[in-house]
């Protein structure tokens, strides 16, 4: 039993083919290309597909950035990067085409039911995950499942204001936590306070080398980030935040300067056997949350 699972990005397409356990058989990589229509991404999509149609597959999972309506299976909303996409028919085209169930979740949604499934929540069955990397993605997990609120967007907690009239964000409103928080704010700190214009990884050597610019900018990204969590950990109290994105890869590192200033942010309650952790699959996250909501839709797990 197969399941062709598929991570829809801003610029390239994850795939790969997964059994029932979890285990990742076959994965690769394409661009999404530069031609931004429903026809390109199906055509690319239909290529990934054909490869593996002759195997035992039992349906397609597809994690795609952007707003997700599960239910209807289309991309609803979201920043330019979807924009060609927004209610356009894609899971239903799928599912005519190759007569196999067809499922699609937003991306967030998809890396946290990938962490639970074979991750860093394993065996968690209430978690907050956050995604912080281009952007700040969110996702709620609660009793083993995503929690997608009426429209299917809950959880977009990039977009939870945290300054008034603050900095302009994609999605157009102002003050956002993702205008704040995100490795891309941190990359414009630097840039606003040395001139540099430098990648997060050399910012992150710099910070590692422990060069005082760099180190009070990022104990002040920091704090936004904390800034968030707070709301976040105010209205869950959840036991369990998982860290995902690019920023995962700085590990206790990052996690020990959440917990800092955290720290006066939250009150004693929200505390107790509050668990910082960082997401553990990577890149895979989204295949694998994506193949086993399929599973999961199906009932075979
Ligand atoms: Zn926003």
């Amino acid at each position: 039993m197969k399941i062709i699972a598929i991570d829809i990005g801003g610029t390239d397409i994850k795939f790969g083919l997964i059994d029932q356990t979890g285990i990742i058989l076959q994965k690769g990589i394409v661009s999404t290309g530069k031609e931004n229509t429903i026809e390109n991404l199906l055509d690319k999509l239909s290529e990934i597909i054909e490869k593996y149609l002759d195997k035992d597959i039992v349906g397609i999972g597809i994690s795609s950035t952007g707003q997700v309506d599960s239910k209807e299976g289309k991309i609803i909303g979201g920043t330019d990067i979807v924009k060609h996409l927004i209610n356009k028919e894609l899971v239903s085209v799928l599912k005519e085409k190759y007569k196999l169930p067809v499922i699609m979740e937003n991306d967030v949604n998809c890396a946290a039911l990938g962490e639970f499934w074979m991750g860093g929540a394993k065996g968690e069955k209430d978690f907050i995950c956050l995604t912080i990397g281009t952007g700040i993605g969110g996702a709620i997990v609660l009793n083993g499942e995503v929690y997608t609120g009426s429209n299917g967007v809950a959880g977009e907690f990039g977009h939870i204001q945290i300054e008034s009239n603050g900095r302009k964000c994609g999605c157009g409103k102002k003050g956002c936590y993702e205008a704040y928080g995100s490795t891309s704010s941190l990359v414009r700190l630097v840039n606003e306070t040395t001139g540099e214009s430098l990648n997060g990884k050399i910012i992150f050597e710099k910070i590692h080398n422990n060069e005082k610019i760099y180190v009070d900018i990022y104990e002040k990204w920091c704090d936004y980030i904390a800034q968030g969590l707070s709301i976040i950990i105010n209205i869950f109290n959840p036991k369990l935040i998982l860290i995902g994105g690019g920023v995962s890869a700085q590990g206790d590192f990052l996690l020990n300067s959440l917990k800092k200033h955290l720290e006066n942010k939250i009150g004693e309650n929200y505390k107790k056997g509050l668990e910082l952790k960082v997401a553990k699959t990577g890149n895979d996250a989204g295949i694998l949350g994506a193949a086993y909501l399929l599973l999961k839709k199906e009932g075979l797990i």
